[in-house]
């Protein structure tokens, strides 16, 4: 295998202008040059608007735009390009959603989500409940994080209607069991969306091998630029969507006080787009694909499995989530005793060690689990058994910083 160090540092300049040890990744990945230049290239030489102009500049960049609609389809194994919709990210995926599909809850219908969820799998299922009188629910978790399979079949019911799950907890590293759900979930005929921000980016999704119905990612967590994100739609759930947002390239006819919507995906896609964005995250999923999704996997298995012993070794530290490595995508929730999370990612600072800490934008999962914040430490390509070295001597510094003597 290649040197990792120089690699990172040849292709990723955030990593080469600073002497960190960058592991936040699970908030969002640093770009390597290729998307740099992408969006660069595209905005100095090609950009024009969309799907308006007669003229070569604009034919071109609706191509180049179109063409980013289609890796992201091979991406993620899906049946057509029609399927593909461009959001702002993973939050606006679910809002999106959540508007669109409204139409076909009523009254009395259950929505099960989890307590692994992010916050943004959370917040517009309530929305939707309260506008429709109907019910939230949530799938139970063990002391690990893990969605509990065994009670599946308490909270997902004749009345389900719908059921949005996380693929992997952000807070916790869970991978979660998505297969066990979506095969509960159709037995009683309801819809699931996955929340795939923290699985795209490290191990191959194949939409049609999971069977889900929708399935939302954010580009900014895959090498891409911020503000790009997707929700993939399966085709034959098109025709219970409705427009999110109304305005310029998602009509067809409009009329004095009415208008015809175009097809997906265009419906879903009001206004002009983050053209350049999207660019960009073309040339991600470019870099993702010349890597290999089989061998980032692999790499940061290992890198993981590695940090786990290593940090589970200190005294005073708690490594939170999955003990069994292959139920742990690539990050680690961790407290160290008596010691605010915050403290651990400002102290982790000093030594060059870049963490968050804080509740994650989960906070029911986080009080379903007795905590109110955590430190966590997530992994990218670039990343080395050095960075997780000096992870743990800087852990190992922070009781002493504060004054707790050496232990
Ligand atoms: N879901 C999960 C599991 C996440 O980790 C995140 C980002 N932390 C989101 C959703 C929201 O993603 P974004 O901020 O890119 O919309």
């Amino acid at each position: 295998m290649k040197d990792i160090k120089n690699w990172a540092k040849d292709n990723f300049p955030v990593i080469n202008n600073n002497d960190i040890s960058y592991l936040d990744n699970a908030a969002t990945t640093q770009k390597p040059i290729k998307v740099i230049e992408a969006v660069s290239e595209y905005s100095k030489k090609f950009h024009a608007n969309i799907h308006r102009g007669a003229y070569s500049l604009s034919v071109n960049a609706t191509i180049k735009y179109d063409s980013v609609r289609k890796k992201v389809k091979d991406f993620i194994h899906a049946s057509s390009d029609e399927e593909i919709v461009f959001t702002k990210g993973t939050t606006e995926s679910f809002n999106l959603l959540a508007y669109s599909y409204a139409e076909n809850i009523t009254a009395g219908d259950e929505i099960v989500i989890s307590y692994s969820e992010h916050h943004s799998n959370i917040l517009p299922w309530q929305t939707l409940c309260k506008n429709k009188g109907a019910i939230l629910k949530y799938l139970d978790i063990d002391e690990e994080g893990i969605i509990d399979i065994e009670k599946i079949s308490d909270t997902i019911t004749k009345k389900t209607k719908l059921v949005s799950v996380t693929m992997i907890s952000n807070a916790m590293g869970a991978i979660q069991p998505v297969g066990e759900i979506i095969k509960a979930a159709h037995e009683v005929g309801a819809v699931v969306a996955l929340d795939a921000a923290q699985s795209a980016p490290h191990m191959k999704i194949d939409v049609r091998e999971l069977d889900c119905e929708f399935l939302a990612f954010s580009a900014h967590k895959m090498f891409g630029p911020t503000g790009v994100g997707v929700l993939y739609a399966k085709k034959s759930m098109h025709n219970r969507l409705i427009p999110y947002q109304t305005g310029g390239d998602m009509i067809e006819y409009v009329e004095l006080q009415s208008y015809t919507h175009a097809p997906m995906p265009s419906m879903l896609e009001a206004g002009s787009p983050n053209i350049e964005g999207i660019i960009g995250f073309g040339a991600a999923i470019d870099f993702i694909e010349e890597v290999g999704i089989d061998e980032i996997e692999k790499m940061e298995k290992e890198l993981t499995a590695y940090a786990v012993d290593k940090m589970g070794s200190i005294p005073e530290v708690t490594v939170h989530g999955p003990k069994d490595i292959d139920k742990r995508g690539a990050l680690i929730s961790f407290s160290i005793k008596d010691v605010h999370p915050h403290d651990v990612a400002s102290i982790l600072d000093a030594g060059g060690v870049c963490v968050r800490a804080g509740h994650h934008c989960a906070q029911p999962l986080m009080k379903r689990l007795g905590l109110i914040s955590t430190s966590r430490a997530s992994f990218s390509i670039y990343n080395t058994k050095e960075d997780i070295d000096k992870l743990c001597e800087n852990i190992r510094k922070v009781r002493k910083w504060l004054g707790y003597g050496s232990k």
